[in-house]
């Protein structure tokens, strides 16, 4: 069961609702259903982590996230024996902690983060991973938002705007505009929205729609089917040149500057080809996640390459 029973309402019907195609570019994201780390996580990661699914529950109640255990490596706290936070607690800018104590590459080595019951602490701040309200909310192919979660802060970011999802979260539509700002200012152009926060409803006929074109499985490496995208939850955007392919996005010079600035402002590019077997999906240089600066300053040095990974959580490649 699970997905594989799309062809519900709408679908059947051959409905095809509003659907964007974003200049011919296709787009695809994330997903949810948790196996979240329980036990007391505190990063020392010794590869990659294995899965431990639990049972999905599509279209349930709001998120009562499934917590699975998995075995880390042990590890200190930063502030342990790994000494990986700074005497001051501090992160400088370039993402190392600010004792010069190099932090690790994301496999190996002591880490500042700790996760313990679907609660992750980076330094003097504790987020849930599972509620979906949450700036470190974890979105993938095994956690899944509960249908009718909608953000109540959606706010419209001051930048270029295509399309008709030109919404998101106040802190990442605020930082997506002071993200802009510094491409204008460093680069000579501002990035343009293209999506921003999607309901449930819309990415299912986004989906839908690719998976007529292509096919289950193709359409599963480019979109998220409902409730597993990260668009949902208001933090993710879709950026490009203004009037610009999304598809040639990670070519070009605004492009790279993206991928190179964006944790600067609390962004992270979410799928890269790194992350590929992590996430399940094909690199998308447009699609930024909002993480907050002080975590995308962390994911930047740390040199982890997913979200999955900077927390010690399974892979996510598949549903289930
Ligand atoms: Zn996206």
């Amino acid at each position: 069961m699970i997905f594989n029973q799309f062809p519900q309402t709408g679908w059947a019907a051959g409905q095809s609702a509003t659907f964007e195609r974003y200049n011919g570019g296709v787009e695809r994201s994330d997903a949810r259903r948790l196996s979240i780390a329980a036990a007391l996580v505190v990063i020392a990661f010794a590869g990659a982590c294995t899965s431990s699914p639990s049972a999905t529950q599509r279209g349930a109640e709001p998120v009562a996230v499934p917590v699975a255990n998995f075995s880390p490596a042990p590890s200190t706290v930063g502030s342990g024996s790994g000494g990986a936070m700074a005497d001051d607690g501090s992160l400088s800018d370039d993402g190392s902690m600010a004792n010069g104590v190099s932090l690790s590459d994301g496999v190996s080595g002591p880490r500042a983060i700790s996760v313990q019951d679907g609660m992750a602490t980076l330094l003097d701040e504790t987020h849930s991973l599972t509620d979906p309200a949450s700036p470190w909310v974890i979105v993938n192919k095994t956690t899944q938002l509960s249908p009718d979660y909608a953000p109540t802060d959606l706010t419209t970011p001051n930048l270029p705007i295509a399309g008709g999802n030109g919404s998101l979260r106040l802190d990442a539509a605020n930082a997506l505009t002071a993200l802009s700002k510094a491409a204008e200012a460093e680069l000579g152009q501002p990035l343009q929205l293209v999506s921003g926060f999607r309901p449930f409803d819309y990415q299912g006929n986004l989906y839908r729609n690719y998976f007529a074109e292509h096919g289950q499985e193709r359409a599963d490496t480019f979109s998220a089917r409902a409730g597993f995208s990260e668009h949902q939850s208001g933090l993710a955007a879709d950026v490009t040149e203004v009037g610009g392919d999304m598809n040639n996005f990670g070519a070009t010079d605004l492009g790279r500057w993206t991928a190179e600035n964006a944790w600067r402002f609390g962004f992270i590019v979410r799928y890269t080809e790194a992350n590929r077997g992590i996430t399940g999906y094909m690199p998308e240089p447009w699609h930024l996640r909002y993480i907050g600066e002080p975590l995308a300053k962390y994911y930047h040095g740390s040199g982890a390459i997913s979200l999955e990974t900077l927390f010690g959580l399974p892979p996510a490649p598949n549903y289930s």
